[in-house]
C-alpha cells in the first residue's frame, strides 16, 4: 500500500542547508534559513528564556495534560501585546489556544475556514509557501494577486482588486508585519484603507503575525491586526513566539478568533479544540509556559524586550549598510533599508543566485530571498562585492 506514495521534492530551503554544510570554504555565508543570527553569526538562546526555564524547572510540579486549549495563561498575558494594552478581548469578543507555532495555528485556521463554508484563500504572491502547502493539503483553493510592485511598494491596485473581486465565501490572508519573503509592509495608511475595503466587504480576514517586534517594535508592528479587527466583525490572527522569543524548534504559538459576540465566540472555539484535538490532540507546553513566565514577571519582560529590541536594531543597522550601497552592480540594493524583518528579495536571476553561491560561497533561496541577519560586519562588504560581480 505504501509504494503507491509518490516521492515529493525535497523541501528547497533544507536542500539549500545541505548545499552549505558541504561547502568547504571558510568564508561561506548563509542566508537561507529563516532564523535570526546576531553580530557573531550566532542563534543564541534569550537571556529572558533561560531565565525563565531555570524557574519553570525548579517550580513546575505536574506535566500533566493542559487540553487541546494548552497553556490559557500564556495565552491571554500575549493578548495586551497584540490586541492592546486598553482592550486586549475588544470588550470579550477575542478568545485564543495555544498551538504547536505559527504553522499549527494556521492549519487550524485554515481548517476552520473550511467547516466554516470558505472556498478560496486569498493570498498575496509571493508568500510564504506554507501557506500554500496547507491550503493544497485542506483542498482549499488559492486565489493570489501580486503582493508588491517592481518599485518595492505593496501592489495596492493589485489588492483592491483582488477584495473587490471576492465572493463572500472567500477569506484573505495577509501578514501582519514583517513580510516573508519580500520584507515589504503596509503602511498604516494602507491598513487603514485594507481595514474599510475589508469591512464594506464581509470577508474573513485571517492575520499571520509570525514576526511581531522584529519590524519596527512589538506596538507599531501590531498596528494592522488592531486596525482591521477594529472594523471586521469576525477575524482570525494566527501568533508566532518562535522568533520574538527566539523558540523556533519548541514549537511556540497562538490562534486568536475575535467573534461578533460572546456566543459566537464559544462555538467558534469549540470548532479550534475538536480540530486541535484531531490533529496533535495537545500543543508542547515547555516553550509557551517560558513565555508566560517571562510576561508574568516585569523584569523577565524588561530583559525580554531589551533583547528585542537589540534583535530589531542590529536587523536595522545591516538593512542601513545595504541601503547606503545603493546600486551595486545591476541591482539597486536601497529599497532593503525601508523593508522589515528578516527577509528581502533581491531580484536576481537564477544563473546569478548560482554563480553567488558557487563563485562567492553566498548561500540563499533561488527566489532572490535573503535572511539579512545573515549578514555581519565581517561580511557584508563581500556580499555587496558579490552582488556587484554577478550583477554587473
Ligand atoms: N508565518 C510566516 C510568514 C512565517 O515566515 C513563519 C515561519 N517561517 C510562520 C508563519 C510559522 O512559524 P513557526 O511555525 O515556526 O512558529
Amino acid at each position: 500500500m505504501l509504494s503507491n506514495l509518490q516521492q515529493q521534492p525535497a523541501d528547497a530551503l533544507l536542500a539549500l542547508i545541505k548545499l552549505h554544510n558541504s561547502d568547504p570554504r571558510a568564508d561561506k555565508i548563509d542566508l537561507g534559513v529563516g532564523v535570526y543570527r546576531t553580530g557573531q553569526g550566532e542563534t543564541p538562546v534569550f537571556g529572558a528564556i533561560k531565565a525563565a526555564e531555570k524557574k519553570l524547572v525548579e517550580t513546575q510540579d505536574s506535566k500533566a495534560y493542559l487540553g487541546p486549549e494548552g497553556d490559557m495563561a500564556f495565552v491571554e498575558a500575549l493578548m495586551p501585546y497584540i490586541f492592546g494594552k486598553a482592550n486586549p478581548t475588544m470588550d470579550g469578543r477575542i478568545e485564543g489556544m495555544q498551538t504547536p507555532g505559527g504553522t499549527g495555528s494556521l492549519r487550524l485556521a485554515i481548517a476552520m475556514a473550511k467547516r466554516a463554508g470558505v472556498k478560496r484563500l486569498i493570498v498575496g504572491k509571493p508568500s510564504w509557501p506554507n501557506h500554500n502547502q496547507i491550503c493544497a493539503d485542506l483542498g482549499l483553493e488559492v486565489l493570489e494577486f501580486s503582493h508588491a510592485t517592481a518599485e518595492g511598494t505593496p501592489d495596492m491596485n493589485a489588492l483592491r482588486g483582488a477584495v473587490a473581486a471576492a465572493e463572500g465565501s472567500d477569506a484573505i490572508l495577509l501578514h501582519g508585519c514583517c513580510h516573508n519573503p519580500t520584507g515589504i509592509d503596509y503602511s498604516n495608511d494602507e491598513w487603514d484603507e485594507i481595514a474599510g475595503l475589508l469591512a464594506e466587504k464581509g470577508i474573513l480576514p485571517i492575520i499571520d503575525l509570525a514576526y511581531q517586534g522584529l519590524g519596527n517594535g512589538m506596538e507599531e508592528d501590531a498596528y494592522g491586526v488592531r486596525r482591521v479587527l477594529a472594523a471586521v466583525a469576525e477575524a482570525i490572527v494566527c501568533y508566532s513566539c518562535d522568533k520574538n522569543f527566539g523558540l523556533y524548534r519548541d514549537r511556540v504559538g497562538a490562534l486568536y478568533c475575535m467573534a461578533a459576540d460572546k456566543a459566537e465566540l464559544v462555538k467558534i472555539m469549540s470548532n479550534g479544540h475538536a480540530l486541535a484535538r484531531a490533529n496533535w490532540s495537545q500543543p508542547p507546553d515547555h516553550g509557551g509556559a517560558a513565555v508566560r513566565l517571562i510576561l508574568e514577571d516585569e523584569a523577565l519582560t524588561a530583559q525580554w524586550l531589551d533583547e528585542l529590541d537589540q534583535m530589531r536594531e542590529r536587523m536595522r543597522q545591516v538593512r542601513a549598510k545595504l541601503a547606503e550601497a545603493g546600486k551595486t552592480g545591476g541591482v539597486d540594493l536601497s529599497p532593503i533599508g525601508g523593508q522589515n524583518g528578516l527577509f528581502s528579495i533581491i531580484p536576481f536571476t537564477p544563473e546569478q543566485v548560482q554563480a553567488m553561491r558557487e563563485k562567492h560561497g553566498v548561500y540563499f533561496a533561488g527566489s532572490g530571498r535573503i535572511n539579512v541577519a545573515g549578514l555581519t560586519t565581517g561580511n557584508i562588504d563581500r556580499f555587496i562585492a558579490a552582488v556587484a560581480d554577478v550583477t554587473a
